[in-house]
């Protein structure tokens, strides 16, 4: 199984310990564009890009068009109505010429624009399926007037409005239907209750076997593929029908196969690429057309170890099948894009920690056997996005570290990134909203988290990336597959904890990254507060605690709060009637921090199922439901949004209107929401509805 190495923004916390906002202030940037549901809609700057070379500029054109390209396929992948059901609403969005401003058409533009923040019907981080706030008989209302040429009629088998909508509706207006994108509750069939579209007619534990049997017939391979990666599995339809595994197939994706023409389009920008490239840059470029042309993984993996390689490029891109976290057995991943370039002078912050990783591992809390002999080849930056796409876009990781593969991560190391323009944005946007006020009680505290807090989140993240999740090492004989379901958060923990632990130790002060432990302290609280309460804000009332990184983050906060009970490490303060979360005791914490993560680290490293098991539902996954009535309350009062996402600037090319010649790319900022979707979707639907 493939880990997760992706860090999202912690929403509370970015949100609401925001810097100083200096920048916010002096200009009239426009950082937040949107508003509805439990969704804010910000823009990012792209600082720098004005001043890079013509190629460089093109460079990051070209990939930007690739990195849209696959946009649909993400649609897909999620949920196989999805397209069908977007396009509806579209056609409906684009004719309808009744009245735009009662509450019913309020409520449809709602709901229109949650599914597109979501690529899906799916809630974006919940997974769960959205409910319409208007009503089926308005639904027929709107469709009245759309014309065929408007609908994707051909979703249907025989190109027939009336069975479309017999096909939509449901979808649409039944919560029984597909409530879950992906589930992962223990004891049930992970893939007959998920709506995700991975597999079809399968089984979990067909399928389990299927890449089971898969990777026992290579266990001797030294460099395995990533088994299943790219592709969808399906059976028990005789079309699907494969000699070699009778019942079972899988539908590849990749030019000439499944979501083909969305690939032929990233292929072409690719190309382009590719002719203003430069250095190694070419080659990697190759590497990857290559594969997307075979769909061979060995093909995925050769790029891999040349793009992994390539630490001196300036501008740099992620496309491709990557992460798994929607797929509920871990194996198959989501398409995503996102195209960057170096950030020199924040770099340095990431430079130095590197250049000290074995150090940070020869002295972790983790029992020796099970720290990394010799840390190699962990090449970290600051960098700056200039585009977003499949599923980084808009919901965006603030870090990544790739690439996945563990022999790869082995034998050539791992690039890891910090984004520091979509963070500089969520504290922008953030300034001010009241957050800070409402749940940090202390004024030390405050004082602590305005002087140190974007400091902070962002190192969290650097350790988190660079270090973290490059840490340990494996006992002889575990594979790294025997946490199944628990593997995510568990892994998510681990790189927290070595985070956590680290920005608290003096070394930092020594290599000037922080000038004192004051910077750690401010992590301490916000971590703490958004694990054991903030966060809820973005859980419905009456759920519990799903996704991978609250699971997580929930999980390490509850342990230590239990376990520095006696001392009142960490205290649960009511005043006025409201919950604050107050740390008191910021060294014994750390201590805490380092013994859990000795623990997390061992549970990893002799892939001990049933403690990481305990761990996550004992402390990660239930919900105290006073606590949850009472954020979501003060939330509501506060108005802000749980969760934060971004649209992309708009890249046009400027040419020569004699020669026609290509003479610079311009950026702007201008775009809404709504119109930045609506084009994507006209300029960028490369895929039929039904696939
Ligand atoms: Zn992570």
């Amino acid at each position: 199984m493939k880990k997760a190495l992706m860090i999202m923004a912690i929403g509370t916390m970015t949100l609401g310990m925001a810097g100083c906002g200096e920048e916010a202030k002096t200009d009239d940037f426009q950082w937040t564009v949107d508003r509805f549901d439990d969704i804010r809609v910000m823009r990012y700057r792209v600082p720098g890009f004005e001043e890079l070379p013509l190629d460089q500029k093109l460079l990051v054109y070209y990939l930007s068009e690739a990195a849209l390209s696959g946009r649909d396929i993400l649609w897909d992948q999620n949920f196989r109505y999805n397209l069908a059901v977007r396009r509806t609403l579209e056609g409906i969005y684009r004719s309808w010429e009744g009245d735009r401003t009662g509450d019913e058409w309020k409520a449809f533009e709602t709901y229109l624009k949650k599914i597109w923040f979501a690529n899906g019907l799916h809630h974006h981080y919940s997974g769960d399926k959205f409910v319409p706030g208007f009503t089926e008989q308005y639904f027929d209302a709107l469709l009245v007037g759309v014309p065929n040429e408007a609908l994707p009629l051909d979703f249907t088998e025989g190109g027939s409005r009336r069975e479309l909508i017999e096909i939509v509706k449901p979808v649409i207006f039944d919560p029984a239907l597909y409530p879950l994108r992906a589930n992962q509750a223990e004891g049930q069939d992970l893939l007959a209750t998920s709506a995700m579209n991975y597999y079809e007619g399968v089984t979990q534990g067909e399928a389990e076997k299927f890449y089971a049997d898969m990777a026992a017939a290579n266990a001797s391979d030294p460099t395995p593929i990533s088994y299943g990666l790219n592709s969808k599995l399906v059976s028990r339809k005789p079309k699907f029908a494969d000699p070699a595994f009778p019942g079972l197939r899988e539908l590849v994706w990749k030019e000439g196969g499944m979501y083909g023409e969305a690939i032929s389009q990233i292929v072409f920008w690719l190309h382009k690429a590719h002719e203003v490239a430069a250095g190694p840059q070419k080659d990697i470029i190759s590497h990857l057309i290559d594969y997307y042309r075979s769909g061979d993984l060995r093909d995925f993996d050769a790029y891999n170890v040349a793009w992994v390689r390539d630490t001196l490029s300036h501008i740099d891109f992620v496309n491709g099948f990557i992460e798994n976290y929607g797929d509920p057995l871990g194996i198959k991943a989501s398409w995503e894009s996102n195209v960057n370039f170096k950030d020199t002078e924040a770099t340095r912050r990431t430079q130095i920690i590197s250049d000290n990783a074995q150090w940070f591992e020869d002295n972790s809390p983790v029992a020796p056997e099970y720290r990394k002999k010799e840390v190699k080849g962990v090449s970290a930056k600051v960098i700056t996005v200039a585009i977003i796409g499949g599923d980084c876009y808009p919901a965006t990781p603030i870090g990544i570290n790739l690439p996945n593969a563990d022999w790869i991560r082995r034998d050539h190391g791992s690039k890891s990134v910090t984004i520091q323009n979509i963070t500089d944005a969520y504290d922008a946007a953030a300034e001010g909203n009241g957050f800070r006020e409402e749940f940090v009680l202390r004024a030390e505290d405050r004082e602590r988290a305005k002087k140190y807090g974007s400091l902070a989140g962002n190192l969290h993240t650097d350790l988190h990336e660079c270090l973290g999740h490059g840490s340990g090492q494996l006992a002889p004989g575990v594979t790294g597959q025997e946490l199944r379901q628990y593997g995510s958060p568990l892994e998510e923990s681990r790189a927290d904890l070595f985070a956590l632990y680290y920005i608290a130790d003096p070394k930092l002060v020594e290599l000037g990254l922080i000038p004192s432990l004051e910077v750690a302290w401010a992590e301490y609280a916000n971590y703490m507060m958004n694990g054991l309460q903030t966060q809820l804000s973005r859980i419905e009332a009456g759920k519990s605690v799903e996704q991978a990184h609250m699971r997580n983050r929930q999980a390490v906060a509850s342990w230590c709060y239990e376990r520095g009970r006696a001392e009142n490490v960490i205290e649960k303060v009511v005043e006025g009637g409201k919950t604050y979360i107050v740390v008191n005791d910021f060294e014994r914490l750390r201590a805490l921090i380092g013994e859990l993560l000795g623990e997390i680290q061992r549970i990893k490293s002799e892939g001990d199922f049933e403690a990481g098991r305990d761990f996550i539902e004992t402390y990660g996954v239930k919900v105290d439901p006073a606590m949850h009535a009472e954020v979501l309350e003060r939330y509501g009062a506060l108005n802000l949004a749980p969760y934060g996402g971004f649209i992309n600037p708009r890249y046009e090319l400027v040419r020569d209107t004699a020669s026609g010649e290509i003479t610079d790319v311009r950026v702007t900022y201008d775009e809404s929401y709504t119109d930045q979707m609506l084009r994507y979707s006209r300029d960028y639907s490369f895929l039929p509805s039904k696939n």
